[in-house]
């Protein structure tokens, strides 16, 4: 069987999303197709190890731990990324996927947790979102409630209203979670806070928990 390319596995507490504060396995996969300006995994696009699914499962055991994310660089971008989630799953392990949309999710279990990441245009990486997602986004939840999360990453107050006219034009917020997140280096958490309270939003503002808590350390966390 093929390898995946693999960046780092680690264990952490995860830091983005609804499942924000508990303690889990990270695997993060090499290769990106985007390069966003504010990219903190830029050492994912070249690097990376090749691993077989098995190996990774041993090497995962030794966490104790049931929740288990496999994000990137973008972990769509490799073929056996749907075989290392199945193979997850069948393990018994609570699965997250972070992507960042621009890849359609049709290949991913309704039992992954997927969290993509919708592209805002001062990223770098605007107009990547794939057109087939809202679509899938909207079967997957139907087929399966919980298994998807809408997250933004926000630089600026264009991001913001960008963001906010995307969720309304395409009716989001009341079907899933929706993440607004700050990019810390460029926008105050506290002037995202007032523009989704001056607006009323049923979005929730997210910080990297990660970060807050490890904010010298760049990998691993
Ligand atoms: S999609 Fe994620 S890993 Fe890829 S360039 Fe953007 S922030 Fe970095």
């Amino acid at each position: 069987m093929p390898n995946l390319n693999i960046s780092e596995i680690f264990y952490s507490i995860q830091g983005e999303s609804t499942y924000a504060g508990l303690p889990c396995v990270f695997i993060r996969l090499s290769g990106c197709n985007l390069r966003c300006n504010y990219c903190d995994a830029d050492y994912t696009w070249e690097e990376g190890e090749p691993q077989g699914i098995e190996s990774i499962l041993s090497e995962i055991h030794h966490f104790d731990c049931d929740l288990v994310e496999v994000t990137g660089g973008e972990p769509l971008t490799q073929e056996m990324t749907p075989e290392l989630l199945t193979a997850l799953l069948k393990r018994g392990k609570k699965v997250l996927l972070e992507t960042n949309g621009s890849i359609g999710i049709d290949r991913v279990p309704d039992d992954v947790v997927t969290i993509v990441d919708v592209k805002c245009p001062d990223s770098g990486s605007g107009d990547t979102f794939h057109p087939d997602n809202i679509d899938l986004i909207r079967q997957r939840l139907q087929r399966r409630a919980g298994s998807c999360e809408l997250k933004f990453v926000i630089s600026s107050k264009k991001d913001y209203q960008w963001a906010r006219d995307f969720v309304s034009f395409h009716g989001l917020a009341p079907l899933l979670p929706v993440l607004f997140s700050p990019v810390e280096t460029r926008l105050a958490s506290s002037d995202l806070a007032a523009w989704i309270m001056e607006d009323g939003l049923a979005v929730r503002l997210q910080l990297q928990l990660h970060t807050i808590l490890w904010p010298d350390i760049s990998r691993g966390i």
